[in-house]
């Protein structure tokens, strides 16, 4: 048996044997009864795989239908374009018939799906995660909140800023050393992203006449590499005052009452005479580490204090570059660090953290944080 096998003719590859014939001796009835089979087989199909078997069978690219083209050669050339129409025709009902059946068999699918028992609608639901919101976002609203509630307008100023607004207006031209301390990332175009929330100081003095108090919140761009206390992002709050008469004591009762509204308690400051080119004369304020308490710890560098608060009376050069005159106007200005303020606040021991992603740290904030 096995030799008749193997020495049985076999069609040609993708040709069904079932109902072939060839081409020329009737072949008009012969496709016709080719698709007569196929239909047939198409409404028989009881699964789509099988469907699909019956479709790659007869109207497949190598299917037998299909196939059946490639004998149009061997017609008279008077024959040849009604043939090939007859295969066309061919061809389209049994897909017809094949797109009827899938048609049925997935909404029979669906049916079964929709009544089959292991659905459970009365089962409860997955339910969404809540978000909170970011301790920054948290700070930077109480700020905001406390400054208003002193008189001060809440501005926006770009964080892609010219060199004047950022450095030059400021009191620092390019050859100053004080740019130095800033490593700054440059734009193709000559501008740059601030690296200070200050740039927006003599935008503020441009803007609006004086007497005026304003603070600025955002996000602030070093070129510089990371550690516990240093990220290449993170946020300041500018605070502005110009007014005829302005003092260091007025500045100090303001800063008190800002930090002591915000960490709820009153925090031990230090001012240390600072130089900062745009203030005259110019301060650090210090706060005394509210994560290890005044011991000692990474945020502080060891030192139980930490560097919360560039601020002094703004430089009579800055003034002019806002288009005031020394001789009437003053003022003073503060830059606050508002990441390390949130730092302090929730005894986050890595700046990293505040922009690093990791939900496993935002998970422990889930409430306002400041009840
Ligand atoms: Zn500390």
């Amino acid at each position: 048996m096995s030799d008749t096998t193997r020495t049985t003719p076999q069609p040609p590859q993708g040709v069904a044997p079932a109902g072939d014939a060839p081409a020329g001796d009737a072949p008009a009835s012969a496709l016709a009864a080719l698709a007569d089979a196929a239909c047939a087989a198409a409404e028989g199909a009881q699964t789509e795989e099988a469907l699909a078997e019956v479709e790659r069978t007869y109207v497949g690219k190598k299917g037998s239908i299909r196939q059946r083209m490639s004998s149009l050669g061997q017609l008279p050339p008077e024959a040849r374009p009604a043939f090939g129409k007859a295969v066309n025709e061919a061809a389209q009902r049994v897909e017809g018939a094949v797109a009827l059946r899938r048609e049925a068999l997935t909404a029979a699918a669906r049916a079964a799906a929709l009544s089959a028992p292991t659905f459970d609608p009365t089962l409860p639901g997955a339910a969404p995660a809540p978000g909170a919101v970011h301790p920054l976002t948290l700070i930077d609203w109480r700020l905001d909140e406390i400054f208003r509630s002193m008189g001060f307008y809440v501005l926006d100023y770009p964080e892609v800023d010219t060199d004047y607004f950022n450095f030059e207006g400021l009191n620092i031209p390019a050859d100053h050393p004080a740019r130095d301390m800033q490593d700054t990332f440059w734009l193709t175009n000559g501008n740059l992203l601030r690296t200070h929330t200050s740039a927006g100081q003599v935008r503020a003095m441009r803007q609006f006449k004086p007497p005026f108090k304003a603070i600025f919140p955002g996000r602030v761009f070093r070129y510089e590499s990371t550690d516990a206390s240093h990220d290449h992002t993170f946020h300041q709050v500018e605070g502005l005052f110009v007014s005829r008469h302005v003092s260091v004591a007025h500045l100090i009762a303001s800063m008190k009452t800002l930090l002591s509204e915000v960490f709820g308690r009153e925090v031990t400051v230090r001012l240390r005479p600072g130089y900062f080119p745009f203030v005259e004369p110019g301060f650090e304020l210090d706060i005394s580490c509210l994560v290890c308490g005044g011991s000692g710890c990474s945020v502080c560098k060891r030192s139980g204090w930490v560097e919360l608060l560039p601020c002094g009376l703004i430089h009579p050069n800055v003034l002019r570059a806002g288009g005031l005159d020394p001789a009437e106007w003053q003022g003073w200005a503060f830059g606050l660090g508002l990441s390390r303020l949130v730092m302090m606040r929730y005894q986050i021991e890595d700046i990293r953290h505040l922009l690093g992603g990791d939900v496993r740290f935002w998970a422990q904030f889930n409430g306002s944080g400041l009840e």
